[in-house]
């Protein structure tokens, strides 16, 4: 941490602030055009080769340039998948996963190492929230996989370790150097935030007006059940955070997406699918809405299965016959344990030798 208070995140900053950087260490503007397209190409320092080494040295001891480095790298031999386990300057690991789809390269990356929600079925928040990305590490996700792919990535979805609404102002700071002409140029729409629901948080992102999708983790069909499994839901109840939902299509004028994870004999039956579709309904009226339906990834510490093919798909075809708009979540990368959270955890318990 002395090194953040001391260094300047030159990760984190946009291209204006880049070059009142620059020009402070006493070097010309141009340096910093040249230092920022080495970095949207995610190039370590020692290989940007036509700076200065004068200035290059004067980085090293000004700057944090907080790339992160590949740890891991794997590749689905299915379906092309490649997952990252990422070290952060700090020495902490999160992972980020991309994905191919026909309209191209979307990149799921993490929002903090750790979680501190509680997501009983969840392997992020074992341990609880050890710290916050700074915007430039979020942004270096998507940098770096982009270098070893070589490919341009043109979705994102905020979806890895972390709930980004409780690393707010880094992650506004983020969509703002994401979207930046100057930067990678990301259009808001092809951006999703996934959020357990932090209400507040979710009012305040919909006065920012970006046109971003905003994805709900919600899991449950009422409040009992959804206690149970989402501490989150003692704070901001189904009735808060449904009011919040209305509240930001109304603001944004972007559909709504539920995220429902399918954990069998909990969430699971038919009645509890009537229950949620018609929820909805009530709180949604009639703005666009989706369900996106995700059998659950089984966590060794947690002890849930998830549900047959049979229950996943009754549960789907009841919210289609009450009017909702559901789909299953396809899984990708199922060769190389894809979804997030699992290798950041593994390792962790290397290093502690539990
Ligand atoms: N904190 C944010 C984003 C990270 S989790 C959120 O809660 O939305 C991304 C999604 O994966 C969430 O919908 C989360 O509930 C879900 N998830 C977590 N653990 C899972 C598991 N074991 N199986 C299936 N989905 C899981």
């Amino acid at each position: 941490m002395n090194e953040l208070r001391n260094k300047s995140d030159i990760l984190s900053m946009n291209l204006q602030e880049l070059t009142r950087f620059v020009e402070e260490l006493g070097f010309p503007k141009f340096r910093a055009k040249q230092l920022y397209g080495w970095m949207l190409k995610g190039i370590p320092l020692e290989q940007m080769n036509n700076l200065p080494a004068c200035f290059v040295e004067s980085l090293k001891s000004n700057a944090l340039y907080a790339l992160p480095a590949v740890e891991q790298k794997w590749v689905s031999s299915l379906d092309g998948t490649v997952k990252f386990l990422y070290r952060l300057h700090d020495g902490q690991f999160v992972e980020s996963v991309v994905m191919q789809y026909e309209h191209g390269l979307s990149i799921c990356i993490s929002s903090q190492a750790g979680c501190r929600m509680g997501c009983r079925f969840c392997a992020s928040t074992l341990h609880g929230k050890d710290r916050d990305l700074l915007p430039g590490e979020l942004l270096g996700q998507i940098l770096v996989a982009q270098r070893e792919i070589g490919k341009r990535i043109s979705s994102l979805v905020m979806m890895g370790i972390g709930e980004p609404l409780d690393n707010y102002d880094n992650v506004i700071r983020f969509l703002h150097l994401v979207t930046d002409k100057d930067g990678l140029n990301l259009g808001a729409r092809h951006i999703s935030l996934s959020t357990c629901g932090l209400v507040d948080k979710i009012y305040m992102l919909a006065k920012e007006q970006f046109q971003i999708t905003l994805s709900i983790s919600l899991h449950a069909y009422d409040d009992e059940k959804r206690s149970s499994i989402m501490p989150v839901n003692n704070k901001w109840n189904i009735d808060s955070l449904l009011r919040a939902c209305a509240s930001y299509f109304q603001t944004t004028g972007r559909r709504i997406s539920f995220e429902y994870t399918l954990i069998d004999g909990v969430n699971d039956d038919e009645e509890g699918a009537k229950k949620l579709a018609s929820l909805l309904h009530q709180y949604m009226k009639d703005m666009p809405l989706h369900v996106n339906l995700i059998p659950v990834n089984p966590v060794a510490e947690r002890g849930f299965d998830r549900s047959s093919k049979e229950r996943v798909e009754r549960f789907k075809q009841t919210l289609i016959r009450h009017g909702i708009n559901a789909t299953v979540r396809r899984k990708l990368g199922a060769d190389i344990d894809a979804s997030c959270g699992q290798l950041r955890h593994k390792k962790r318990e290397e290093r502690v030798g539990t």
